[in-house]
């Protein structure tokens, strides 16, 4: 495999990501990586808020529920109800912090290839976790907020927007290894050349058979090694 990468790269390491076999094939040998953020790099925001709260259904996320319109729905509904706007949501995700392992395991792949975060997450909520990570590449949706400062809706990006951006990329001729926890994920799993889950709930496991699984940070490191020869 060929990775884009930083050319201080030790010479040994540089050794196990190029593959001499690989020159002269059609298809593009050029990989580039696209993650998942809530559950592969930062916990779920939506968990963190419902611990802060106390407002347990608020819990609840893709990997309990697969339909996204239904889960945001629930979600804006239980908001209104218990009357948190959304600075309320800015102010659970400013005193949050990335997965334990979470910068070093970014950093090691972006010195071998270009990241892109593809996530159901909102920008509007994203900037104390994002400048910890160091301001990776995301591609997310938006939150609309009337002027009360309530949420009054989402605005998704485009529809099956992860699997549409993998898509892209392919395009432009690049081979993607992605990785991702939860039934969100799943269209860019299968839509990627390598498709990776990583701490998925059990029930996931089961339906999934094909995508490799990964329970820690050297594994998901092994994984990628492994599926982009
Ligand atoms: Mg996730």
């Amino acid at each position: 495999m060929v990775w884009t990468r930083n050319d201080t790269l030790a010479r040994e390491e540089e050794k196990s990501f190029f593959k001499e076999g690989l020159h002269g094939e059609e298809k593009s040998p050029m990989w580039i990586a696209c993650l998942d953020l809530e559950g592969v790099l930062i916990p779920e925001i939506w968990v963190s808020l419902a611990a802060r709260t106390g407002i347990v259904a608020l819990a609840r996320t893709t990997r309990d529920n697969p339909d996204f319109g239904d889960l945001m729905g629930q979600r804006m509904a239980l908001l209104d109800t218990h009357g948190l706007k959304l600075a309320d949501i800015q102010a659970v995700v400013a005193e949050m912090a990335p997965l334990d392992g979470a910068p070093a395991f970014l950093d090691w792949l972006r010195a071998r290839a270009q990241v892109v975060l593809l996530s159901d997450i909102f920008y509007e909520l994203t900037a104390p976790l994002m400048r910890q990570l160091g301001y990776p590449t995301l591609l997310c949706h938006h939150l609309e907020c009337d002027e009360q400062g309530r949420v009054s809706a989402y605005r998704l990006r485009q529809p099956h927007a992860k699997r549409q951006a993998v898509r892209a990329f392919q395009g432009l001729n690049f081979r993607v290894v992605a990785v991702g926890d939860s039934y969100n994920d799943a269209e860019m799993l299968a839509q990627a050349d390598a498709g990776i889950m990583f701490r998925p709930p059990d029930r996931m496991v089961r339906e999934f058979p094909n995508f490799p699984v990964a329970r820690d940070y050297d594994e998901l490191r092994r994984r990628i090694d492994g599926s982009c020869e």
